[in-house]
């Protein structure tokens, strides 16, 4: 158990996020408080939180990225395994699916198709 120093209520260690910052390894201010400031903060400073939350994405996507071009150099098996499958769904696709996907990103190749074909060179070299 631990006393909250924001709203002083007496809260088990659950109800607190872990911390590096201090000593027992929570934070000093219970979750519930920590949201309540954390929403008021980004509702004073809304173009400052927008920014947080623009790096955070970036710096995921980054990683994200770099973590999946990693996977697929390493399981280039599986990664074959995996377009194939979708490509034979994509040849198997309507005409209607077809006029439908013309009609969402004009006669160029879909966003899926092209993303498939991007993979399939990658693991083809
Ligand atoms: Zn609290």
């Amino acid at each position: 158990m631990k006393v909250c120093n924001k709203c002083g209520e007496i809260k088990p260690l659950t109800d607190y996020h872990k911390s590096k910052a201090t000593k027992d390894g929570y934070a000093y201010m219970c979750k519930e408080c920590s949201n309540t400031a954390t929403n008021k903060w980004r509702k004073n400073n809304p173009d400052k939180a927008k920014q947080h939350h623009d790096k955070w994405r970036k710096k995921n996507l980054d990683n994200q990225r770099q973590y999946s071009a990693k996977w697929r150099k390493n399981n280039p098996d599986k990664v074959k395994k995996y377009v194939d499958k979708h490509c034979a769904k994509l040849r198997e696709s309507t005409k209607e699916r077809r006029e439908m996907e013309i009609k969402m990103y004009g006669p160029k190749l879909p966003p899926m198709e092209a993303y498939f074909r991007y993979l399939r060179d990658e693991i083809s070299d």
